[in-house]
């Protein structure tokens, strides 16, 4: 790869010296009206909260124009976020684009997006007490812990997602497991080494206290996962690493504050992918 590389290109060192290029520019992306959620949020009332055990899961359900948080409680706990369409789980949180559109990691005024062909913001992020949410990461699971160490592990996010969801809707989980998806992973202290370029992890710095707070932008089932991992500094898919129950808290606020919301519609787009008309 260096220049010395008979094969490399003349200009290969002119290439890598390039300025990056965005993709996806943040200038024309549709921006949310935070003073609008802001003023929304001062008259919000706690309507429900749920208690996620640690290594378990539990499905919960927001209303379009409700807010929700995710709250530490005990001790440092990451979090596995899958959300979806209340009336159509076709359409759920799209961790790559959302990756893609916004950064690796995700924090106010940012948006989870939803799937193609809808490709609508699912919710904004309100308020957040961390802003270290990666998109990067996908979620633990059973299938990679077998590749790996050869052992069978059964509480992975994943496996605790799918009960959840499983029990939501009155199945088994092996019915609704394609359903789960790659996560918001919570409170989750991640990146990309310089040298390898491979996914690692650090302790979550969150404590007691801090939470993550979303503005359904439609009506949405939701389901949370308390990491086998805990604060995920060393392991995971065990029951090694010490684990903490995690919060869900929804709340109402008065609807008059959201007048002037415009809420999000599927893509626009014609879906006919250069077929004729
Ligand atoms: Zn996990």
């Amino acid at each position: 790869m260096s220049s010395e590389n008979p094969t490399a290109p003349a200009d290969a060192a002119l290439r890598r010296a390039a300025k990056p290029t965005i993709v996806y520019p943040a200038s024309t992306m549709p921006r949310p009206d935070m003073a609008v959620l802001e003023a929304a949020r001062r008259t919000m009332v706690k309507i429900h909260e749920v208690v996620v055990p640690p290594r378990n899961a539990r499905a919960f359900r927001v209303s379009r124009g409700q807010f929700f948080r995710i709250v530490s409680i005990e001790g440092p706990q990451v979090g596995d976020l899958n959300l979806w369409n209340a009336d159509d789980l076709s359409e759920r949180f799209f961790s790559g684009k959302t990756r893609a559109l916004h950064a690796t990691h995700v924090g106010a005024g940012d948006r989870l997006w939803s799937t193609m062909p809808y490709v609508r913001p699912m919710v904004t992020i309100s308020h957040d007490t961390l802003s270290i949410h990666d998109v990067i990461g996908t979620r633990c699971d059973p299938y990679t812990n077998l590749l790996l160490s050869g052992t069978g592990y059964d509480f992975c996010c994943h496996s605790n997602l799918s009960r959840a969801l499983a029990a939501e809707l009155k199945v088994e989980p092996c019915a609704v497991e394609h359903h789960v998806h790659d996560v918001l992973n919570v409170f989750m202290c991640t990146g990309f080494t310089k040298d390898t370029h491979q996914y690692f992890m650090k302790a979550s710095p969150v404590r007691p206290g801090d939470f993550i707070e979303f503005f359904a932008e439609i009506d949405l089932l939701g389901a949370l996962s308390a990491c086998p991992g805990g604060d995920c500094s060393a392991t995971h898919s065990s029951d090694v690493a010490a684990c903490y129950p995690l919060k869900v808290e929804i709340f109402e606020p008065d609807r008059t504050t959201l007048g002037t919301w415009t809420w999000p519609s599927p893509s626009e787009y014609h879906r006919r992918h250069g077929t004729p008309a």
